[in-house]
């Protein structure tokens, strides 16, 4: 089993690299995905950037599947604007925003385990990526994939949510489950002095 590198390493608060020309396409870059995929859906998670693994190459994995959000409730999932999302992979990343709305939800971090906050996020994003084998992709998403991919981009950069958290929101899977999970976020905030 792959190890998620949790917080406290240092290869999390570091940069990474882009991955060069002649490695697009490359055995390693291959065997990178396919690790980092496994380790992405042992977990399970909806991202996994490089750095979490160890790796310091500008590559991140994405896939949100359908039944993971089988325990939401539909209006959750609507409201979030969250639906099912085939595996795709990120090669040097660059994201934008698109509009300058912002909206918030409970996120949490596979290298912060036990933990989640209150992060605003942009709500449409447009990324320029290429793929593992160096075709240039332009990605527009909205809600949830957006959500993700500002989170797996950030990681990218060194990043993590805490460093966009409401910090007074932080709190415990466990506290979340039990007693915020049906709990409107404007409530929340109101509730946790936001
Ligand atoms: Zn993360």
């Amino acid at each position: 089993m792959t190890e998620i590198v949790l917080a406290g390493e240092p290869v999390l608060r570091t940069p990474c690299r882009p991955v060069l020309d002649d490695e697009l396409g490359s055995p390693e870059i291959a065997e990178l995905v396919a690790t980092m995929t496994t380790a992405l859906r042992e977990a399970p998670g909806v991202g996994l950037a490089a750095n979490q693994i160890g790796s310091s190459m500008a590559v991140a994995v994405v896939e949100d599947r359908a039944e993971y959000q089988q325990v939401l409730a539909p209006e959750r999932l609507a409201a979030q604007e969250r639906e099912p999302i085939d595996l795709h992979v990120l090669v040097n990343p660059e994201l934008e925003p698109v509009g300058d709305e912002q909206v918030e939800w409970f996120e949490g971090c596979l290298s912060l385990p036990a933990l989640t906050a209150i992060v605003p996020r942009w709500r449409s994003v447009r990324v320029r990526t290429l793929t593992s084998t160096g075709e240039v992709e332009v990605l527009e998403a909205t809600g949830w994939h957006a959500r993700i991919l500002q989170h797996e981009i950030d990681h990218l950069h060194g990043r993590m949510y805490v460093d966009r958290m409401h910090s007074r929101s932080l709190m415990t899977s466990e506290q979340y489950l039990a007693r915020w999970r049906d709990v409107p976020i404007a409530e929340c905030k109101a509730l946790l002095g936001i």
